[in-house]
């Protein structure tokens, strides 16, 4: 595992005077408070020995339940609350996954740029992280089927096919409907299990969600999903849908990890579900992220050189920016935070050392006039770097 070269230089940017488009904060602070207060008040008094308790590794059956309608939403209709294992957030069934299938030297196969945190955890289980080519539409099929190929020359154990299908982390892309099915038939026929994360589906600015991939594919898909976008990442509170068998590992790894998830989380994100109007709020955080969304854009179309290009996400959280050969944005960092501006340079979402030209750049977290204003910090120090 590698600790982030950036880390220091995101102690600086927290300073308020700094325009942060560099963490992936969801805005919490557009929660209802007194809600979420006499929801967990409520947990206490009415269910406190329950609470409080150890639970199951397996998850609360209740919030399983409800987890299942809220999949219903992205087209899964046939989940059964005993296939689903609640974790703390997503990336403890990221792990759980990992460490029940990945042995040391065995390949994942990968977005490029993908999730940071996701290839941290293989090194954890020192697998190896081999990239696939994405383009405005997604994964490539093409690309996955030569890799599939040149491996299985190779020799290559694969276990599974890590994906952000719907608005990825970093690039913001979406796989379109009709590559979900080839990329899961091609991992299909070579045995290699399809990891679906997706915790930003229900942040779409265009209407209907986009149909996850394991609604058409139960026993070939994994699903990993989380509340920590659509309610609050401090809950701690995501999910893994998974086959039987999988299931079954899961709750084993779970057991020796956890022991029992948070009974008093999990019981408090199921009260809130049952009683608060969570899908209208979701509604509100669409709306939210869309004014944000389209301040980074707008500005970004007036402001950036020639040369640079970058993204255009239709939901969750993510920009990914990429400038002429030649610049380093690691290397620009320094400069972009004294001009008050930060980024997540792009090389730290590839395990590969590529992706040095690029950067990420959120919008979720700051209101729209400040996304306008570090974006067109930004394009200054951009402007300045390419006349250098
Ligand atoms: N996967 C992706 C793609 C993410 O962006 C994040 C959060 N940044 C996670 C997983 C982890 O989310 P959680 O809070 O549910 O653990």
């Amino acid at each position: 595992m590698i600790a982030s070269e950036v880390r220091a230089l995101f102690a600086v940017a927290s300073r308020p005077e700094i325009v942060s488009l560099a963490g992936g904060m969801p805005a919490v602070d557009a929660l209802p408070m007194e809600a979420v207060a006499a929801t967990v008040a409520d947990v206490v008094t009415r269910r406190g020995a329950v609470a409080l308790q150890y639970g199951s590794a397996q998850g609360d059956p209740e919030l399983r339940a409800r987890i299942c309608d809220v999949m219903a939403l992205e087209g899964i209709t046939d989940a059964h609350p005993d296939s689903v294992v609640v974790t703390a957030g997503s990336q403890q069934a990221l792990d759980l996954l990992t460490r029940v299938f990945v042995d040391p030297g065995d390949v994942v196969l990968t977005e490029g740029p993908t999730y940071v945190t996701a290839i941290n955890t293989f090194a954890a289980y020192q697998a190896r992280v081999v990239h696939v080519p994405m383009d405005d539409e997604g994964l490539s099929p093409a690309a996955l089927a030569q890799t599939l190929a040149r491996l299985a020359a190779d020799g290559a154990r694969v276990k599974l096919l890590y994906t952000v299908p719907t608005f990825q982390n970093p690039a913001g892309i979406t796989l379109t409907p009709s590559r979900r099915g080839e990329v899961v038939e091609l991992c299909r026929r070579a045995g290699v299990l399809v990891v679906e994360d997706n915790p930003y589906g229900l942040l779409s600015f265009t209407g209907a969600p986009t149909r996850a991939m394991r609604a058409d594919a139960p026993e070939d898909v994994v699903y990993l999903g989380s509340f920590s976008k659509t309610l609050a990442p401090g809950l701690r509170v995501g999910w893994a849908l998974a086959p039987p068998a999988v299931t079954a590992r899961l709750v084993l790894a779970a057991e020796s990890a956890i022991l029992s998830q948070s009974m008093f989380t999990q019981l408090a994100v199921e009260r809130y579900l049952a009683t608060q109007p969570w899908a209208e709020q979701l509604k509100g955080l669409r709306e939210l992220y869309r004014e944000r969304r389209d301040a980074m854009l707008g500005t970004l179309a007036e402001q950036m050189p020639a040369g640079t290009s970058w993204t255009r996400p239709d939901g969750g959280f993510f920009v990914w920016l990429t400038l002429p050969d030649g610049v380093d944005t690691k290397a620009m960092l320094a400069r972009a935070i004294a001009a008050r501006v930060a980024y997540v340079p792009g090389r730290g979402f590839y395990a590969d050392g590529s992706g040095g030209t690029s950067m990420r750049l959120s919008y979720c977290y700051p209101p729209a006039d400040r996304v306008r204003e570090g974006v067109e910090r930004l394009a200054r120090v951009v402007r300045d770097e390419l006349a250098l």
